[in-house]
């Protein structure tokens, strides 16, 4: 890398950046495009030759910007917020420059050391408790790169873990080769389909237990017990329990303290809070924190979704970093293993599947040195806020209905006059620019509006509830003709 260069092209790049962000509010959310179309504006086959830089800039900007989502858009309200920022658009690049790979400590000693520090800062900003922080030296955190990864490494260990429990003579080895296929993992049927994946491909068996309305479908804990009552009446063995904070489609949040019982009973309870739990960096939601504290075996949540990270920033903690060391551990003659386990030294390539690691906590750690915990809050909070304010307008509201409670940032609403008009109503806002999800909810249409973009002002949701007014007033005045 030369450093000239870098300057020259670093600086070409940035203002290409610089063009592109600015622009993302007179582009439209969603792309009018037919599959193949982008890729057919490549050549088949990689250029021979180098291309000059400015040659590759343009294409940039006329091939690859359009054909992205506009996620940062003021009008993006489709899935969850995928909220990036500067300190963490930039912190990319310090990365790529540094350029080394997290083998293990010694392959990048900061790499290691700041992911250590990074952990137990998220730890606490969020009010996950001290036995999960580096610093109790007997839990921990760890960045992965996707929360279905999280969960996907965490049923292996829950599996592996019943093995050893269930005959503490067990090799470690031989805990892998046993047969699983009485083990159970159980989850709502409100729970994110990379949950169920996850337990599939750890050789777990799914239960979905239907999630009760009751607000906001969320698990029943005797319904839970039941099904586990009835498994075990046919042979089988409850080894897992995956909770969600927050669901996707309506923000349900499990009661997950209702199940502190079962997790003294041996069952590995993990939570599932990718999207909302970073609402527990709010007092008003704290206490879930504690709860979750209380009670799991281990909590994912990703900093990529509602938290300024960018992705991929998935966080994920353990009470027992023992039982990831017991699974993930492994090494070569090439590589020295380190004697002195102190505690920013925890091997990461130990705690999951990747030997090689990106350096993600550089990008964390410039995210929150550059907001400090009192922004990165009121980031939280304006998404919260901008979410009651509509709540609010709908329950005074004749035209629409909220299918159900929503917490957070979400909002989950429909129209008073039936499906149809619910889907009239999603075409007519999406004309109008919005980039919003139509879902279903007990099998009725609902849209979903998810704030947290951070370019999303009030004035913009003030503007998105003028818009469906007028859609209604509109529709009223057609009924009474
Ligand atoms: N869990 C929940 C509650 C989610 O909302 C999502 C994504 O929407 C996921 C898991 C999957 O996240 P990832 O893409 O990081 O695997």
């Amino acid at each position: 890398v030369e450093p000239a260069v870098l300057r020259q092209l670093g600086q070409e790049t940035l203002e290409a950046i610089a063009r592109f962000t600015a622009s993302v509010p007179t582009r439209g959310v969603w792309k009018d495009l037919e599959p193949g179309e982008l890729a057919q504006q490549f050549e088949t086959s990689a250029p021979e030759e180098p291309r000059d830089y400015g040659q590759i800039l343009q294409k940039l900007e006329a091939q690859v910007f359009p054909g992205a989502l506009s996620w940062q858009h003021p009008k993006f309200m489709a899935y969850y917020p995928s909220s990036t920022s500067v300190p963490a658009i930039l912190a990319e690049t310090v990365i790529a420059s540094i350029g080394s790979v997290g083998l293990q400590w010694k392959s990048n000693p900061i790499g290691t050391e700041l992911e250590v520090v990074v952990m137990d800062w998220v730890a606490k900003f969020l009010g996950i408790g001290p036995a999960f922080h580096h610093s109790s030296q007997v839990g921990g955190g760890i960045i992965q790169n996707t929360a279905g990864e999280s969960m996907l490494n965490i049923m292996i260990c829950a599996r592996v873990r019943a093995h050893r429990r269930a005959n503490p003579e067990l090799s470690r080895e031989e805990a892998f080769y046993q047969d699983s296929s009485k083990m159970v993992a159980y989850l709502s049927d409100q729970a994110h389909f990379s949950a169920e994946k996850a337990c599939r491909l750890a050789g777990l068996r799914v239960r979905k237990v239907a999630a009760r309305l009751e607000g906001n479908y969320t698990l029943n804990p005797s319904d839970v017990k039941a099904a586990m009552e009835k498994d075990r009446a046919a042979g089988l063995q409850p080894t897992a329990l995956i909770l969600t904070y927050g669901s996707t489609n309506t923000s349900g949040c499990d009661d997950v303290k209702a199940f502190k019982d079962l997790a003294e009973d041996d069952l590995w309870i993990h939570v599932d809070a990718a999207y909302a739990g970073a609402a527990w960096s709010l007092d008003q939601f704290r206490q879930d924190a504690q709860a979750v504290s209380e009670v799991v075996t281990s909590v994912n949540m990703n900093g990529s979704k509602w938290f300024l990270c960018g992705f991929d920033s998935a966080f994920l903690w353990v009470r027992d970093r023992k039982l990831l060391l017991d699974v993930f551990s492994a090494s070569g003659v090439f590589m020295a293993d380190v004697e002195d386990m102190s505690i920013y030294n925890p091997e990461f390539k130990d705690w999951s599947v990747p030997l090689g690691r990106r350096f993600r906590a550089l990008r964390i750690w410039m995210v929150f040195e550059y907001f400090g915990t009192s922004g990165l809050k009121s980031y939280i909070r304006q998404a919260v806020d901008q979410a009651s304010w509509l709540r609010s307008k709908i329950e005074e509201s004749e035209h629409f209905e909220q299918p159900v409670q929503t917490v957070f940032g979400l909002v989950c609403l429909r129209s008073v006059h039936g499906d149809e008009v619910t889907r009239q109503l999603a075409a007519h806002l999406a004309a109008q620019g919005y980039g919003l999800a139509p879902t279903k909810i007990a099998d009725r249409d609902a849209l979903r509006v998810a704030l947290g973009a951070t370019s999303t002002t009030q004035a913009d949701v003030e503007k998105l509830w003028s818009d469906m007014c007028e859609f209604a007033e509109a529709g009223s005045n057609k009924r009474q003709k």
